[in-house]
């Protein structure tokens, strides 16, 4: 389950409900280069919204301009109504955490989250009140004397999200804020953001790279290519409807056929295959022009893989050899080589125990390959 089933309001499908961060029109040139290209997002109140995308894709320089680090060449930005382009970073209703944590070696943990406080003249009791309280909510009790360079990776990331929470920011941006972890601990971690996040319902913007990142945590999540969102969704629609070939790539992975449409119906459309006259057929009717040349994408995992042949010919069945096998532990990996060629991936999750090391299907076996038609998705670029 994603975070998206979870929700029970989607505030963004609600025509009423005003986006508490909009940005709009929003571009970036350093010199003749465009690292934001003319961006709109509408972001609602207690979302956590990921902005993903690959190194230098201009996703840090978006969330910096919205910190107010970086000034937009074009645009405008709004938080809860207000437009926050001339407002300078240290008046903005943000805060930032940075991948690098950027504590203070000498500082303990209390300190360190004291500090912004401190700076802001807030009376010294409500410090101790504010700073008590939101180090028991990331359970840093224990190590409040210890300075950072006593504490763990893991640890040190929190030390940040308490000091960058504890200014009660309308909203946070975090850039990466979990890079620094090793696996384990960032799923771990990923876990804690999620719950701190909900109790606080402060509204989060976290950029990153990592994929399985921003389908666990998000709201919704916006995938971002050379300055540009090319799709935004919740991870679900972005996972099962992608809306062309580089997110179907992108967010884990795909078996991509390239073919022209040859029936489009109310209720179906059937794909015939370039390469080898293959037939796919999908289960609901396209707004698109017969013979259109289009792509069909099948992820792994929906494929079934059975050495015994489909009773009858027809549609969405493919046959092979098996080329290769990846044993994962909780899965296993299948690249089946088609006669014309092509390795198709299958993803099969290993149910049952096998201590062998023997497969049901092995290599070299001749494979037959099916689908439901619910299942392949139709890309256009
Ligand atoms: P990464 O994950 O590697 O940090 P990113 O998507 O966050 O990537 P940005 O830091 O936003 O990428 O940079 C986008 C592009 O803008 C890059 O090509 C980068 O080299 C360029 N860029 C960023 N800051 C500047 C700057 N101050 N001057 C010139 N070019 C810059």
């Amino acid at each position: 389950m994603t975070r998206d089933d979870k929700l029970d309001q989607r505030p963004w499908l609600d025509p009423e409900a005003a986006p508490y961060i909009k940005i709009q029109g929003i571009t970036k040139r350093f010199g003749d280069f465009t690292a934001v290209d003319n961006v709109d997002m509408d972001i609602y109140k207690g979302e956590l919204f990921c902005w993903l995308g690959g190194s230098g894709c201009g996703k840090s320089t978006l969330l910096r301009m919205l910190a107010g680090f970086e000034t937009p060449s074009s645009g405008k930005m709004f938080i809860d109504g207000v437009e926050i382009n001339d407002i300078p970073a240290y008046e903005r209703p943000v805060n930032m955490m940075f991948q690098s944590y950027a504590l203070f070696p000498h500082m303990t943990v209390e300190k360190n989250i004291a500090y912004g406080l401190l700076r802001d003249g807030v009376e010294k009791s409500e410090i101790r009140k504010r700073v008590d309280e939101i180090i028991e909510m990331v359970e840093l009790g224990q190590f409040n004397k210890r300075k950072p360079h006593q504490l763990s990776g893991g640890q040190r990331q929190r030390v940040a999200l308490a000091r960058a929470l504890v200014k009660q920011p309308k909203v946070l941006l975090l850039d990466e804020p979990l890079g620094a972890l090793d696996k384990r601990l960032r799923e771990q971690t990923q876990y804690e953001l999620m719950n701190i996040q909900e109790q606080l319902g402060v509204t989060f913007i976290v950029v990153t790279h990592d994929q399985e990142e921003a389908m666990t945590l998000s709201t919704r999540i916006a995938v971002m290519e050379k300055g540009k969102f090319i799709q935004t969704g919740t991870p679900t629609e972005i996972y099962e409807t992608p809306d062309s070939r580089f997110i179907a790539n992108f967010i884990g992975s795909a078996n991509i056929f390239q073919g022209h449409v040859i029936e489009n119906d109310k209720d179906h459309v059937l794909v015939k295959s370039r390469r080898d006259g293959s037939l796919f057929y999908i289960d609901h009717g396209l707004d698109i022009q017969e013979n259109a040349k289009i792509w069909v994408a099948v992820r792994p995992e929906k494929i079934k893989i059975s050495k015994t042949k489909p009773s009858q010919a027809g549609p969405n069945q493919l046959v092979g050899k098996v080329h290769d096998i990846g044993y994962l532990g909780k899965l296993s990996n299948y690249k089946v080589k088609l006669n014309n060629g092509k390795i198709v991936e299958i993803t099969y999750p290993n149910q049952v125990r096998s201590t062998s090391g023997e497969h049901a299907v092995d290599w070299d076996d001749q494979v037959y390959l099916t689908w439901e038609p619910s299942s392949a998705v139709v890309l256009r670029h």
